[in-house]
């Protein structure tokens, strides 16, 4: 299986947790190291050959790609009339386009295989709305159209595809947010407290499980309740 971004975070606590499970895991990023007992294949998801060229070397390292985790995401925040072109492109890059080159590199092997989990980091934010992230909710809530897409295109070869959506988790993107800003959130979580990398990791092995065979296109929140209803 492939993860992108396993080296940090919320990627990083999937990694482990497929360890665990037994699973023959490839981290691509960028920089860092994967946790031990997983490769790590460097791989910047905004260019296609980087992109075609982990996929070749984790699959001679591991076999064809059964499970993707499409997960690196940055966030560049700030508010629309001060959002530039620069902010906009750089947050569709990483976040949908990098999502959308991994998942049509992996369904490839996928349908062949016939059989195939495809899962999505997205956000809370990609249907609940967030001020200050015009760039960032639209790249999640893209990621729904194009799970929901691909479960149409290729739901009967045994490839499911789903959004997992975590809501505040505490990792190195939401350590920069001010005290003030996380009071705030808090107090519209129902569980008055952020989430660990690991909640998320338990949403989305379950979604790569066999067990999930019949769950597709689904936006599966791990948020505390933060975003319950969108
Ligand atoms: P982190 O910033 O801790 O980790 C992000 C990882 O993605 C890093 O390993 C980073 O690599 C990698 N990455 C970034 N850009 C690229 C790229 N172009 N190519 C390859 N790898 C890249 O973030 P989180 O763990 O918090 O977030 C993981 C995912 O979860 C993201 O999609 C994020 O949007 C989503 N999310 C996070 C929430 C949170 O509260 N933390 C809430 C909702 C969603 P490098 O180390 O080199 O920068």
């Amino acid at each position: 299986m492939i993860v992108t971004g396993g080296n940090r975070g919320i990627g990083r606590a999937i990694v482990e947790r497929f360890l665990a499970g037994g699973h023959k895991v490839a981290s691509l990023d960028m920089g860092g190291e994967p946790p031990e007992g997983a490769l790590g294949f460097a791989c910047n998801v905004t260019d296609g050959a980087q992109v075609d060229a982990a996929f070749a070397a984790a699959e001679e390292a591991n076999g064809p790609v059964e499970v993707l985790v499409a997960n690196a995401g940055i966030t560049k925040d700030t508010l629309i009339l001060r959002m530039g072109d620069a902010e906009w492109d750089a947050v569709i890059n990483v976040n949908l386009t990098g999502a959308f080159r991994c998942a049509k590199r992996a369904t490839k092997s996928m349908i062949r295989g016939r059989w195939g989990r495809i899962v999505f980091t997205g956000s809370v934010v990609g249907l609940y709305g967030s001020p200050g992230q015009v760039n960032y909710s639209a790249s999640k809530a893209a990621l729904v159209g194009v799970a929901r897409s691909l479960t149409r295109e290729v739901g009967s070869r045994g490839v499911t595809a789903n959004v997992v959506a975590p809501g505040f988790i505490e990792t190195d993107m939401t350590a920069v947010l001010s005290e003030e800003v996380i009071a705030r959130y808090l107090a519209s979580i129902p569980a008055n407290r952020l989430g660990q990398p690991s909640e998320v990791a338990a949403a989305v092995a379950f979604l790569a499980s066999e067990e999930a065979g019949f769950i597709s296109g689904a936006v599966i929140p791990v948020d505390g309740g933060l975003g319950m209803g969108h």
